[in-house]
């Protein structure tokens, strides 16, 4: 089978779901790293790229890439809607039965991808963890700061929940709606939908090229706030056992 009937069969193995906005300079290269590292698997795959509004030729040069690999598709907003929709989006058309998340700025490396394969036989859900994370100090600190408030209020383990760096079985989508902030809550999330999550380290680079969209407010207190929430659900989430039916 060539490549490009692979990718156009129904069920695939993999589907890598990343959004990208404004990240032209880094396609290239993450193109050319996710084929390194998940052509040696032998497994059915496509990498959705999910275009969030790009405005600096992203959307141009991933037509250019998906011309010379069929193994890519594209998926465009009409304008910038935020990094949860683009995931939102990219599962909504995925045909992966295990589906991989990441960043497109190369700060997860694709060749990491294989360790989270690996676990994902065992758990429905493998979270990355920066554990040696390439960021300036005040993200570092903000960052720490962060999965520390989280854990304490969200009564949750997790050490690093903000990584990109995902894989999820498909299942996992299935019931749960999705809200703007909530791709920072995915492990939380699929916990309470009664899904098996594990964490497995990863590596963690600085960003070269494109700019980082998040600051102190766009990030923290945005993301305080939707801690809350998830806090909320998880404390009214409908729980029981049923006893008796007849
Ligand atoms: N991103 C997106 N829409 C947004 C903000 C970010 O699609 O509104 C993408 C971005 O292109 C990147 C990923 O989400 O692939 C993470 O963004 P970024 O690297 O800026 O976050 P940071 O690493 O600084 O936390
Ligand atoms: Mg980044």
């Amino acid at each position: 089978m060539s490549s490009l009937e692979l990718t156009k069969s129904k069920t695939l193995d993999i589907s890598i779901v990343i959004p990208v906005y404004n990240e032209r300079e880094n396609l290239i290269l993450l193109d050319k790293k996710i084929t390194k590292s998940i052509k040696p698997l032998n497994k059915k795959y496509e990498v959705i790229l999910v275009d969030d509004g790009s405005i600096d030729g992203s959307v141009d040069l991933i037509r250019k890439l998906k011309n010379e690999n069929p193994c890519l598709r594209l998926i465009r907003f009409d304008r910038n809607y935020g990094q949860t929709a683009a995931f939102s989006a990219g599962f909504s058309k995925a045909r992966g039965n295990i589906i991989v998340t990441m960043d497109a700025d190369l700060q997860n490396d694709p060749a990491d991808i294989p360790l989270l394969l690996e676990k994902i036989n065992e758990y429905d859900v493998v979270c990355g963890w920066r554990y040696k994370r390439n960021d300036p100090w005040v993200k570092k600190l903000s960052s720490r700061i962060a999965n520390a408030v989280r854990n304490t209020l969200s009564e949750e383990s997790i050490a690093d929940t903000g990584c990109s760096l995902k894989a999820f079985r498909r299942k996992c989508f299935q019931n749960i709606k999705l809200y703007n902030g909530m791709h920072r809550f995915f492990p939380t999330l699929m916990k309470m939908e009664g899904f098996s999550v594990t964490q497995v380290k990863v590596g963690h680079y600085p960003r070269v090229h494109g700019y980082s969209k998040y600051n102190i407010s766009n990030r923290l207190f945005a993301s305080f706030k939707d801690l809350l929430a998830i806090r909320w659900m998880k404390k009214r989430q409908i729980k029981y056992d049923i006893i008796e039916e007849d």
